[in-house]
């Protein structure tokens, strides 16, 4: 991990105030998982696919083998830049049928949590499409919204943008609410960048806001899905990424199983387990 992803991922494991209690990992094969577990929660971007057409060797076949095996499946998205429609027509044009209710994305809890909240106007950092999250949560978008509050769902590299934000979130009371906590991702040439989570860190820190995350690791996201299914399940997060699926997991008490050498290098795992203090249940081989 990179020393800035690794201050974002222990500010997460501060707000989760939760102790961590680090575990034995088994590797396992998805035949073992769907031996002990019957609801799977599947990560998207770096386990699933890569920007819209690339999907990872095995990444099809597990859905497939999940899917004949009558499972409950269930995507769990920091990816709040796309509204779900869109995602959802990329993922079947990738070979994926998710009914809509089995797409659970970071973004869609914004209209949950501004129901507290009460947010009537934002100033808005991210793709275009992002803003129809702001829409379902009855938050229009203003370059100067009456109430301090910046919503970030992405990296955003206009100089303007970045300053109107940083001047907003600089007023007393400001309020940064972070729809992808992801700080990296994997490109697909097997390099990493920095991500929303990141730019939202950096914003943060600049003008020491509140800062408000939505999604993997907090436990808005699990709980939603949790919420909705049978309390008997048996329930297993299945992502890339050490800091946002298996911490997200462990705090809403369910197992997880890690595949690596995608967003988490192979050679560097036992050393970002280590710094973190986190383990997943299972290293998983497709
Ligand atoms: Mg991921």
């Amino acid at each position: 991990m990179e020393l800035l992803e690794i201050e974002i991922f222990k500010n997460y494991i501060k707000k989760l105030n939760i102790p961590l209690d680090v575990v034995e990992t088994k590797t396992h094969t998805l035949e073992q998982l769907a031996f002990k577990y019957d609801l799977f929660l599947i990560d998207a971007f770096g386990t699933l696919y890569n920007q819209n057409y690339f999907v990872y060797p095995g990444a099809l076949e597990m859905y497939k083998y999940l899917k004949k095996k009558g499972k409950a499946l269930r995507l769990l998205t920091n990816a709040a830049s796309q509204p779900v429609e869109k995602l959802l027509k990329d993922l079947w044009l990738m070979g994926f049928d998710f009914s809509r209710e089995e797409i659970i994305s970071s973004g869609n809890l914004l209209a949950i949590e501004n129901k507290e909240w009460k947010i009537e106007e934002a100033y808005y950092l991210g793709h275009d499409a992002g803003i129809s999250f702001l829409e379902s949560a009855s938050i229009a978008f203003s370059e100067n919204p009456k109430d301090p509050v910046v919503i970030v769902s992405a990296v955003v590299f206009e100089k303007e943008r970045r300053e109107k934000a940083l001047e907003i979130l600089k007023m007393p009371g400001a309020k940064l609410i972070v729809l992808n906590p992801d700080p990296w991702a994997p490109r697909l040439d097997g390099t990493r960048q920095p991500v929303s989570g990141a730019f939202a860190h950096f914003l943060s820190k600049q003008t020491h806001c509140e800062t408000y995350y939505l999604g993997k690791p907090f436990p808005s996201i699990f709980s939603s899905v949790l919420k909705t299914t049978p309390k008997s399940s048996k329930a297993i997060m299945i992502g890339d990424t050490l800091g946002t699926d298996v911490l997200g997991a462990y705090a809403a008490g369910i197992d997880s199983a890690l595949i690596l050498g995608r967003n988490m290098p192979r050679a560097d795992i036992t050393k970002d387990e280590q710094i973190l203090g986190i383990r997943p249940t299972y290293y998983l081989i497709i």
